[in-house]
């Protein structure tokens, strides 16, 4: 990934025709190409900040677009560098040559088309902006559900790293407590009691406990759980969907990447996304009439293997069939079964849930939404989610594996504490690098202490223009 601190161009808008459409230029210096671009005249008179109505201009002085240039002068700007917006309509083609009229009139300071999350990676660069709030950034623009966006939104205004900076200083201030005590070995005060280290620690280890919890349930509504609806035609399955997906189902989008696969959709329980594969939406691979519905067939299949759980419905007035069986067995061996027993307002039976050895079984009615809640209940239970009214923090898998490792080093610093009645110079040693350890893991969260590499990794999944 090419990081140089050339300026940068990009569409920052969607793809496709809209309202309007953006397109965004960032770099050290953009003076000529505001001059360029919206032409002499103009140009001097942009306000920094103001949106100023004016002509895109080509370089023969023909007229590209109309619309709003804002130009956001350094640092007062997404990126901390000059930044030049400009506002015209949004259809592809237009939006394409008012790109290409940047980038040529750009060419002689070196402008170049933006790589996917360059725009924010300066914004981290330049301190706009930390990592966590980078990720929530790309957390808010991917967020399927109110809740994710919420949550996003929350972190991206930088809940998540003000919680993370508080422990950061709670360490840091017991690490000078005991590195001041390891440069006066010959005091020997009984450093551990005096300054009650091991009180502070354990304050320290309570909040970061509470914190992972947190960031455990927020994943939950990043990540969603993924289930397989398998059954019989005229089981109920469709009709379990919209029962499921209630009166939320039009603030549900499909997760990114599953828009094509038209057997996935995605509902929410409880703003926890759910991404529901309809197996009677598979065909057998070898019916497939083209070679783009034969690898959306293969691409289900490898999403019904990673399934969380599967839901099996049967027609609770009928009893299973042949074909049932057969249904089970193209699913994955370990993975967790929901039998459902649809339609009890036709078979007498009352709604139950029946945890067996072979699935849990549910009775329920998709029609009248007798046992809907036990179904619900149960899903949420399967992927361990806890309605605690706290605020959750989006947290990403990076950010839980670094609160973990946090986590154990400071136990093992509670641990040299405990061994260390009678403070001895080399466990105060060791307590001393765990904490700094501990420091170093949840810092990396907020973007300290991060690797290029990891960074590159980070930024290149954003969006282009982002
Ligand atoms: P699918 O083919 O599995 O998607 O089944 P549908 O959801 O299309 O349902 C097939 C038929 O069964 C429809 O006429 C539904 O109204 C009906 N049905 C679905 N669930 C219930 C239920 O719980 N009770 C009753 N009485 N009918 C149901």
């Amino acid at each position: 990934m090419n990081f140089d601190s050339s300026p940068i161009a990009a569409i920052a808008t969607a793809p496709g025709r809209g309202g309007i459409g953006v397109v965004r230029v960032s770099g050290k210096n953009l003076s000529s190409i505001i001059e360029a671009v919206c032409g002499p005249e103009k140009a001097g008179t942009l306000q920094p900040r103001h949106a100023t109505y004016l002509s895109f201009l080509n370089d023969d002085g023909s007229v590209i677009d109309q619309g709003l240039a804002i130009h956001f002068k350094a640092p007062h700007s997404y990126t901390g560098e000059d930044v030049l917006e400009l506002q015209g309509h949004g259809g592809p083609i237009v939006l394409q040559m008012l790109l290409s009229r940047c980038l040529q009139a750009g060419a002689e300071i070196g402008l170049r088309m933006a790589q996917p999350g360059e725009f924010t990676h300066r914004a981290f660069l330049n301190e706009k902006l930390d990592l966590a709030q980078a990720e929530a950034v790309a957390d808010l623009i991917e967020a399927s559900t109110e809740a994710a966006a919420k949550s996003a939104s929350q972190s991206l205004s930088g809940a998540f790293s003000k919680t993370i900076q508080d422990l950061v200083d709670r360490v840091i201030r017991l690490r000078m407590l005991v590195e001041a005590t390891l440069d006066f070995p010959e005091e020997e005060i009984d450093f551990l009691q005096q300054s009650d280290a091991r009180g502070q620690l354990d304050g320290i280890r309570d909040t970061l406990q509470q914190v992972f919890k947190q960031s455990a349930q927020g994943a939950l509504l990043r990540d969603g759980l993924n289930i397989v609806l398998a059954g019989q035609p005229n089981v109920g399955k469709s009709s379990l969907l919209n029962a499921l997906a209630g009166s939320d189902v039009a603030i549900v989008t499909p997760i990114a990447g599953t828009t094509r696969d038209k057997v996935i959709e995605t509902i929410q329980i409880e703003g926890i996304p759910i991404n529901v594969i309809d197996t009677a939406g598979i065909r057998n691979a070898a019916d497939a009439s083209d070679e783009v519905e034969r690898i959306g067939i293969e691409r289900t299949w490898a999403a019904v293997q990673k399934a969380d759980v599967i839901v099996h419905m049967l027609d609770a007035s009928r009893g299973p069939t042949r074909e049932d069986e057969e249904i089970v067995e193209r699913f994955p061996v370990n993975a967790p079964v929901i039998r459902i027993w649809n339609k009890i307002d036709l078979s007498g039976h009352r709604p139950a849930v029946d945890r067996m050895p072979d699935a849990t079984h549910i009775y329920l009615s998709a029609t009248d939404l007798a046992g809907m809640d036990l179904l619900r209940t149960e899903l949420l239970r399967l992927i361990g989610w806890q309605q605690t009214g706290e605020s959750l923090y989006l947290a990403r898998e990076r950010h839980l594996i670094a609160l973990k490792s946090a986590h154990d080093h400071l136990e093992m610093a509670a641990q040299h504490a405990a061994h260390d009645s009678e403070t001895t110079t080399p466990a105060l040693d060791l307590f001393a690098e765990e904490l700094r350890l501990a420091q170093e893991r949840l810092s990396s969260i907020t973007g300290e202490f991060t690797s290029d590499d990891l960074l590159g990794v980070i930024f290149s999944r954003f969006c282009i223009g982002k």
